[in-house]
């Protein structure tokens, strides 16, 4: 590790960069305080450059580095992105829109961007994409009536969706699984003056669960699955994935 972070820094490390990146590298977290100019980048990146080096080391392959500002962001960036040990690296700040999915293997990108994407309301993404990058299970529910326990849902479309039935008992789940007591969903439908109600039983949960791990399935292939060319694409959330080479 000595000789590898010599090579990166161009210069012997000093005692504290080698004690955090063998820290780092064996599961440890850090909390390293040094004065401005010390080499802090450095010690925190080369662990992460070491381990894509020599993949047999159990670590990380996705690294997020944020800082407060856009202007130390952006001279951090072109800094490490003149190594030659960085093949890879993107920056997303408010100015820079590099990885608005967070994809690169190295992300600069500022403390807003990083927050606001895992925190499931994504700064360069729409809402309808909000959980994407944090991976999450979320969902936005119109309204839930805390007296009666119940999930409202109001769609504009003209007619009823079993997609629509689902998304609230995806909804109700949700509640579920964060241990929230609820009644029921009530769908509404203000265009055709209908409303339904929706409940969740052991077959739906199950049946939720599948679907879940079917997505884990698909999100971990290779290849995406060919695309549908249905109408329903155009106001798909995976739109921009599906026919970005289009
Ligand atoms: S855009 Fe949506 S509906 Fe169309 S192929 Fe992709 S995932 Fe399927």
């Amino acid at each position: 590790m000595e000789n590898f972070l010599e090579k990166i820094i161009n210069n012997k490390p000093y005692r504290y960069q080698l004690e955090v990146a063998n820290k780092l590298l064996s599961g440890k977290n850090v909390i390293l305080s040094v004065p401005t100019g010390a080499g802090k980048t450095w010690a925190a990146i080369a662990p992460f450059l070491y381990a894509q080096k020599y993949p047999e080391i159990p670590f990380p392959r996705k690294m997020i580095y944020s800082s407060p500002l856009r202007t130390l962001t952006n001279s951090i960036y072109e800094d490490v992105l003149k190594s030659e040990f960085v093949n890879e690296a993107a920056i997303q700040t408010g100015e820079f829109n590099d990885d608005i999915y967070f994809d690169k293997d190295i992300v600069f990108s500022t403390i807003d961007q990083t927050l606001s994407n895992f925190l499931c309301f994504p700064l360069p993404l729409s809402q309808a994409q909000a959980n994407i990058n944090a991976g999450a299970l979320t969902g936005k529910i119109d309204f839930f009536d805390t007296k009666n326990k119940v999930v409202h849902e109001t769609k504009r479309s003209n007619k009823v969706e079993q997609a629509h039935i689902w998304q609230v008992k995806f909804y109700l789940w949700l509640m579920e699984l964060n241990e929230i007591e609820v009644e029921k969903g009530i769908l509404e439908y203000p265009k055709l003056r209908e409303r339904e109600e929706v409940f969740l039983d052991e077959e739906d949960i199950n049946y939720l669960k599948k679907t879940i791990e079917n997505i884990k399935t698909l999100v971990k292939q290779t290849n995406c699955p060919p695309v549908i060319n249905a109408r329903t694409c155009k106001s798909c959330s995976y739109y921009d994935f599906c026919y970005a080479g289009e």
